[in-house]
């Protein structure tokens, strides 16, 4: 009899990233027993596990550290207003010392499932290794990017020389100097990746499916001036980071595109080229990703930009985008990425043209003949948004699986919760705000912290979403993204990844309204006890 079962802990946390980390801050202020299960060997999630060469932050450091600690925002000096992952990593470590957080943290311990236990209103999380634990609540804290997928092609295992996903680096240096590279993706990643191996590598080979639209990012250290103005402005910064449509320093221009001379218009792109970070995509005219001419105005202005800086015209085309508009996939930051096609050692291999037929033993095979490599570095990127819940055998309410549940899409109440899957809480998972993701981590982790408190002032220990309320939540989501022009686009945003069985069709995967309205919703929520929850 499952009733007979008391659970070992108020909250288990799946994932020792950066949700997780600050959610078992807030459970333990609360006096809760809290577990964090964590598959890596330390804290720090994406910034663990991505640690490719030259990956780094394309927000501004001050911006995506945590807020809510003076003491922390006050010890802690970022070096670059863009960092790169070792520090971040050693920034999320110095976070996890200095409020002790290891201690309730189980490392190496990767979730295999997680089961709903009626009767006992409690969650049976089980590890890998086989390890059964049981708590009140789930907090899923998994990340909306932490699936990695290598590409379905015939030959990918039976390459001899060294292989590596960008998502799974090796915690060891890999040298390329002088070494036969190739890179397939030229997402985000992909482009960090390609700007970093092409200043060693003998010979590099990018294979690229779709080209990207990016732009400069425009790094620089901080020095120490800045860092005191920086440390000065905070509360201001972070006030400005919650009006802001995707919690980013940018926020869009009022003006429409074309209430403005050609002159200013070209003037206004030109500042946003040169000027750092997201501003050409989440500060530029109010209307470009979601008015098709608005768009095809900076469309055809970056394709100008990319034209001047690529020496090979040929080259420079297979580069431009022609198959959707700037700004409606996410926009890879760069620095000299173009740049790098005019050296002697990189070469572009556009595989729309000459398809890669199998990967062998000793490098790729496209449709016009076979590339001998040493490395080849998949930069493939994420079965994104639900591929991390999909990986866990999650069971709710009368054993129903949330794969299942999710067949068509992702229904959600407020990203925070599934009908039928009682006490679980989901951190920044489908429908939620994402953007300036540790803004929306912090503002999530509040939110569910607040409803377990209530939960526990009232002796609650159910939790579940009633179903009009998904519906009504589903629909607004769908609602908010209707005219905006990346959800006319394939890409992790919709949930597409041509690498993962049945994700090749178009969903609503992320809410794409503006975070401030998001998060007067959830308020509204809170604010009237939880009408939309049947709890018990
Ligand atoms: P991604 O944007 O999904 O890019 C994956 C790339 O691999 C695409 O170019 C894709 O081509 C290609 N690809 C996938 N399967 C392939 C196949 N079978 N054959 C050939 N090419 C294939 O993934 P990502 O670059 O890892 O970035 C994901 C997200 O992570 C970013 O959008 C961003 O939000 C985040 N990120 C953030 C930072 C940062 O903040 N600094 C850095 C890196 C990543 P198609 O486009 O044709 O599918």
């Amino acid at each position: 009899m499952t009733t007979d079962i008391t659970p070992d802990y108020d909250a288990i946390i799946i994932g020792a990233g950066m949700s997780g980390m600050y959610q078992l801050l807030r459970l333990r202020e609360l006096g809760l027993k809290v577990l964090v299960l964590e598959a890596g060997s330390g804290v720090g999630g994406t910034w663990y596990w991505n640690r490719y060469p030259g990956a780094r932050f394309d927000s501004e450091s001050y911006s995506y550290g945590y807020s809510f600690s003076q003491d922390l925002l006050n010890e802690w000096n970022w070096s670059e207003h863009f960092a790169a992952q070792p520090e971040t990593l050693r920034y999320l470590n110095h976070v996890a010392d200095k409020f002790d957080l290891r201690r309730d943290i189980v490392f190496h311990s990767r979730v295999r499932a997680a089961h709903y236990l009626d009767d006992a209103r409690c969650w049976e999380i089980t590890s890998e290794d086989g390890t059964i634990r049981r708590a009140r609540f789930l907090v899923t804290a998994i990340g909306p990017l932490s699936a990695p997928t290598m590409p379905r092609i015939e030959g990918v295992g039976s390459f001899k020389g060294e292989a590596y996903h960008t998502a799974n680096w090796p915690h060891t240096p890999v040298d390329f100097a002088g070494k036969r590279v190739a890179v397939i993706g030229t997402g985000s990643t992909g482009v960090q990746t390609i700007q970093e191996v092409s200043k060693t590598a003998g010979h590099l080979t990018v294979f690229q499916r779709t080209p990207n639209w990016c732009a400069p990012l425009h790094n620089s250290k901080i020095d120490d001036a800045t860092q005191a103005q920086v440390k000065a402005n905070y509360p201001e910064m972070f006030a400005r980071c919650r009006e802001t449509f995707a919690c980013f320093l940018h926020t869009p221009d009022p003006r429409g595109t074309f209430e403005v001379s050609k002159e200013e218009r070209e003037a206004f792109f030109e500042k946003l080229y040169a000027s750092p970070g997201f501003g050409i995509w989440q500060g530029n005219f109010r209307d470009i990703l979601v008015d098709r001419a608005a768009n095809a105005e900076i469309t055809d202005f970056v394709a100008r930009q990319i034209r001047q800086r690529v020496k090979d015209q040929a080259v420079a085309e297979k580069l431009i985008p022609k198959n959707h508009g700037f700004g409606t996939r996410r926009v890879p930051l760069e620095t000299r990425y173009y740049e790098v096609y005019n050296q002697p050692n990189v070469e572009l291999v556009d595989i729309k043209e000459t398809p890669i037929v199998r990967i062998t033993p000793t490098g790729i095979e496209t449709s016009a003949g076979a590339y001998e490599f040493d490395i080849i570095v998949y930069a493939t990127g994420f079965d994104a948004i639900t591929g991390s819940f999909d990986r866990i055998d999650i069971r709710g309410a009368g054993g129903q699986r949330l794969k299942d549940k999710w067949a068509q899409g992702p229904q959600t109440f407020l990203g925070v919760q599934v009908e039928g899957f009682p006490n679980m809480m989901m951190l920044v998972g489908p429908h939620t705000a994402l953007g300036n993701i540790p803004r929306s981590i912090e503002y999530n982790v509040d939110w569910v912290t607040r409803l377990i408190r209530t939960m526990r002032d009232r002796h609650l220990t159910f939790a579940d979403a009633k179903p009009e309320a998904v519906a009504a939540w589903t629909e607004h989501v769908k609602n908010i993204g209707a005219g905006l022009l990346s959800n006319e686009v394939s890409s992790w945003f919709t949930g597409v990844n041509s690498n993962v069985e049945g994700k090749q069709t178009r969903i609503i995967a992320r809410y794409s309204g503006s975070a401030p309205a998001y998060r007067a919703w959830c308020d509204e929520v809170a604010d009237k006890g939880y009408r939309e929850l049947e709890l018990a």
